[in-house]
């Protein structure tokens, strides 16, 4: 079986229709022919402030949504980033094979950091693509459910695995990027020529907000001044995200949705799709509710998803302390 690897940040209350859409449906499938590791990356998190009683309630929520989303840990391991310390050991190994040119071209540090006083922006969100390096290449990755946005990481991560192997001997299996065809860029409702994202609240739809308040946000997106319903990236970046939502929604054809929708108006397609969201996250948010009830059982699941993945993460570690002349202590 394949190995799959991928993380998210416990950084909101609640995960985004472009998290859904563009990574964790993808986990919830690849569990079916894949040996899945799946991690709430709380180590990435605080690359910016966070409070810490919130952010070990929203780690506890993260883990609560990813297994009602679908997340089975009988047959994927399902655990928390900094109960596994051989990742911020690999970081490290991984951060001295970096250039600091190379980590400076990440786009992801660029926008981040610009959204931040400078002396706000700390080293970590700097070093944070190699920590995600390190992540996926403790496992021996093969592939990596990603959105769009991660491309670029996902290419740093191979180009630190090739190094590594090439000057050390071959250790880590070369990751791809498992990025969705349709669904790789969810676009920010009130901005659709942005990223919808955790960080920048606008006009994301959040999986765990009211229902109702979902299908506000979507029936007051931006669009345009036509009057057609119709996919055009270009010229109708706010139709063209509803019809991609939608679409992945309910399995319809966007060529299917257009001829629904020829004569009708924008109003129609975003009163109908706000009902197919509300449809979605009101069963969602019952599920999520149940495993956050049980904390004693939610904690269980992820010590032994930590326990699995130490198992698996120390070897890798060995390895490369071994390679690279660190001497084994005795
Ligand atoms: P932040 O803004 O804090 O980085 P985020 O919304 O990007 O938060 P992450 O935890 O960084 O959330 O990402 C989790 C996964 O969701 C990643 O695989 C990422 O590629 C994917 N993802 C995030 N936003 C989108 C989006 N708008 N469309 C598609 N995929 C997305
Ligand atoms: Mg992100």
């Amino acid at each position: 079986k394949p190995r799959v690897f991928s993380g998210i940040q416990p950084t909101a209350d609640s995960f985004h229709l472009g998290n859904y859409l563009g990574a964790l449906r993808e986990w919830v499938t690849m569990q079916d022919t894949a040996d899945a590791f799946y991690c709430v990356v709380d180590l990435h998190a605080i690359t910016v402030a966070q409070d810490p009683d919130e952010l070990r309630r929203r780690t506890r929520v993260s883990a609560a949504q990813l297994l009602a989303l679908g997340i089975d840990p009988e047959r994927s391991t399902l655990f928390v980033q900094s109960h596994v310390p051989e990742h911020a050991q690999l970081s490290w190994v991984l951060e001295c094979l970096t250039g600091f040119g190379e980590a400076g071209r990440m786009t992801q540090f660029k926008d981040k950091s610009a959204r931040q006083e400078a002396e706000h922006v700390g080293v970590g969100l700097f070093t944070y693509p190699i920590l995600q390096a390190a992540d996926i290449l403790l496992y021996q990755t093969d592939a990596v459910p990603v959105g769009e946005d991660q491309r670029q990481h996902l290419e740093l991560t191979r180009n630190l695995a090739q190094r590594f192997n090439s000057r050390f001997g071959p250790t880590f299996a070369l990751p791809t990027a498992h990025i969705p065809k349709d669904t790789a860029k969810i676009q920010d409702l009130q901005d659709p020529t942005a990223k919808m994202s955790k960080s920048v609240p606008a006009g994301v739809v959040e999986l765990m907000e009211s229902p109702k308040r979902s299908a506000k946000k979507i029936r007051s997106a931006v669009t345009d001044l036509e009057k057609e319903i119709r996919y055009d990236v270009e010229n109708k970046a706010g139709i063209s995200n509803l019809l991609v939502i939608y679409s992945a929604l309910t399995g319809r054809s966007i060529a299917e949705l257009e001829a629904a929708y020829e004569g009708k108006g924008y109003g129609d397609l975003k009163k109908d799709l706000g009902e197919v969201v509300v449809d979605f996250v009101t069963p969602f948010q019952e599920q999520v509710q149940g495993y956050l009830d049980d904390v004693a059982e939610l904690d269980k699941v992820l010590r032994k998803g930590a326990e699995h993945a130490r198992e698996v993460g120390a070897a890798t570690l060995r390895t490369v302390f071994d390679r690279i002349g660190f001497l084994a202590p005795t």
